[in-house]
């Protein structure tokens, strides 16, 4: 599979000063993959697995390997968590290429693209969003467009009433289209929904974090993936119907759309989708019993390729076009201790 960039994307000409300034690793590839947790706990074998599986796709296919840090929820991430997963990474026998960017010094650069979208205040409150779906012809999950068309008096008037509870409105993005068709590696198109998105949260003035503003995630993702060349991203399939909105995101910031690989999650005894209520699942519980040899080896045969006990060997096996083709690659994973 050599991934042509596919997309529906019309970039827009100079934005090319936007591809990265990081491909200086040894890698002649052609793109880059990359793995992007958040610094929020210990990285547990469903989190293992989907990294393990992006780092395979980036080197089957030539591709650079990026490591991100997604702590731009600043109340809940911090610098030990993420030490601690790159740590385990490492153990597993993954690298990367460059060094690893943390979103927490990119605000600069989620604020120099919102600067290029189309954006409108919100005032809405969770109450009045919930109210507003209620409506009939309102689309589940979708924001209603409620402060869309709104004048400048009427702006002027509800940004007082919350400045009156030193609250501040959200930054809503002026979509132009209701849903996106991406390309997923595994799934084929893919078209889902795009609304009005939220590009940065609103809330509580003395509630937002040091760094100044709440950035969400759907843009931060496109900028970073963006701005570091990323034209493979490997997460699990529960971010598939974010997958749209971020795709048109990327084409309105002149960014090619990336190939998309959702892969299934793995999943607890009771069929829901694994969690650290499950017992020892972190790659430093299990190996309080087992050594990461069997861990590995628990991996590779949970992706098809038994008796692998080492990730170079794992990397040996794989074949992305193969792997395609099996249960793995649609069905979810059910998680038993290995020990
Ligand atoms: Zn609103």
């Amino acid at each position: 599979m050599e991934n042509p960039p596919h997309n529906k994307s019309q970039p827009h000409g100079a934005e090319h000063e936007h591809r990265p300034n990081s491909r200086t690793g040894t890698s002649s590839g052609t793109g880059a993959g990359r793995y992007a947790p958040s610094p929020s706990g210990d990285l547990h074998f469903g989190n293992l697995r989907t990294a393990v599986l992006a780092w395979l796709f980036a080197r089957s296919t030539g591709r650079q390997f990026l490591m991100r840090v997604e702590d731009i929820d600043q109340q809940r991430s911090s610098m030990e968590s993420a030490q601690r997963q790159l740590d385990d990474l490492a153990a597993l026998g993954i690298e990367w290429d460059t060094k690893v960017i943390y979103q927490h010094d990119r605000y600069g650069a989620y604020e120099a693209a919102l600067a290029k979208l189309p954006h409108y205040e919100c005032y809405c409150s969770r109450k009045d969003i919930q109210e507003a779906a209620r409506a009939p012809h309102a689309i589940p999950g979708q924001y209603s467009g409620t402060c869309r068309d709104l004048s400048d008096a009427e702006r002027e008037e509800k940004r007082a009433l919350l400045a009156d509870t030193s609250r501040v409105p959200a930054l809503r993005l002026r979509a132009e289209v209701s849903s996106f068709t991406v390309h997923d590696e595994l799934l084929g198109e893919y078209t889902g929904d795009v609304d009005d998105m939220i590009l940065r949260r609103g809330g509580n003035a003395n509630q937002i974090g040091p760094l100044g503003s709440d950035w969400a995630y759907n843009l931060a993702v496109v900028v970073d993936d963006g701005d570091q060349g990323i034209d493979q991203v490997v997460r699990g399939d529960d971010l598939l119907s974010s997958a749209p909105r971020q795709g048109y995101l990327a084409t309105l910031l002149g960014y090619d759309v990336p190939n998309y690989v959702h892969v299934p999650l793995v999943l607890n005894s009771a069929g829901q989708r694994l969690a650290k209520r499950d017992g020892a699942v972190t790659l430093r519980e299990v190996l309080e019993d087992s050594s990461i040899e069997s861990v590995i080896g628990q991996l590779a045969s949970s992706l098809g390729y038994e008796g692998t006990t080492t990730a170079e060997g794992l990397k040996e096996a794989f074949d992305p076009v193969e792997f395609a083709a099996t249960d793995a690659a649609r069905s979810p994973y059910t998680w038993t201790n290995p020990s």
